[in-house]
């Protein structure tokens, strides 16, 4: 995919602000510090347009980019952070579930998973909500390049049992680092954007 364009819309609380018009829309989640931004600057080969912060849980806003003028990534907040409230969590949960239901642009959604380590209660929690709601999931197992390459497979294969992942989503290995799973990922998106 070549990105000849992609630039932030805007930052949304609340529905009223997603933006008009009907460009489909690939949302992105995942725990706090996975490597949420990391990923998307890389797919758009951007250093920056996505935050990448060392405060983790500190981002409490749906973001649009508009890539190509043709489809948007929507960066949820990140979950699973320790250090917030209790009213922060449910503000939250309040305004992901409101997207997430009844957003009719959303495609699919990439649930970022760090390869290393088996996915955590909340990646488990985030994505057995997905398939209550019957919403395409591309798993993402992120990081790869700090576990060695004969390892991956392995990893893979627990990430799947310990999500009871669904055979019709598909799981792709990726590095922000090296661009691994780069090109797959779009592969798999392409079917979501083209009309
Ligand atoms: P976010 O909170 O989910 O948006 O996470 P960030 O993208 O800010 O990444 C959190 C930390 O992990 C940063 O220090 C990144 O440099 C690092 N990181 C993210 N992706 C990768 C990756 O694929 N490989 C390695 N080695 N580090 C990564």
């Amino acid at each position: 995919m070549k990105i000849t364009a992609a630039e932030i819309i805007i930052s949304a609380v609340k529905p009223e602000q997603y933006p008009k018009g009907s460009l489909p829309e690939i949302a992105l989640a995942g725990r706090s510090n996975v490597g949420k931004s990391s990923l998307i600057n890389k797919m758009i080969q951007r250093k920056a347009l996505a935050r990448t912060s060392s405060k983790p849980g500190k981002t409490q806003t749906l973001n649009f980019y508009l890539i190509n003028e043709s489809f948007y990534f929507v960066d949820l907040p990140g979950y699973g952070y320790a250090k917030v409230s209790k009213k922060q969590r449910e503000q939250w949960a309040k305004m992901i579930e409101e997207y997430l239901i009844s957003r009719e642009e959303l495609k699919v959604v990439i649930l970022i998973t760090d390869l290393r380590h088996p996915p955590t209660k909340d990646d488990k929690l985030m994505y057995d909500w997905l398939k209550y709601y019957q919403i395409p999931v591309i798993v993402i197992g992120t990081k790869a390049d700090k576990i060695p390459k004969g390892k991956w497979d392995k990893h893979k294969k627990i990430a799947k049992e310990t999500l009871e992942f669904d055979p019709s989503d598909k799981f792709v290995i990726f590095s922000a680092e090296t661009g691994l799973g780069k090109d797959q990922l779009w592969n798999e998106l392409l079917g979501y954007i083209k009309n």
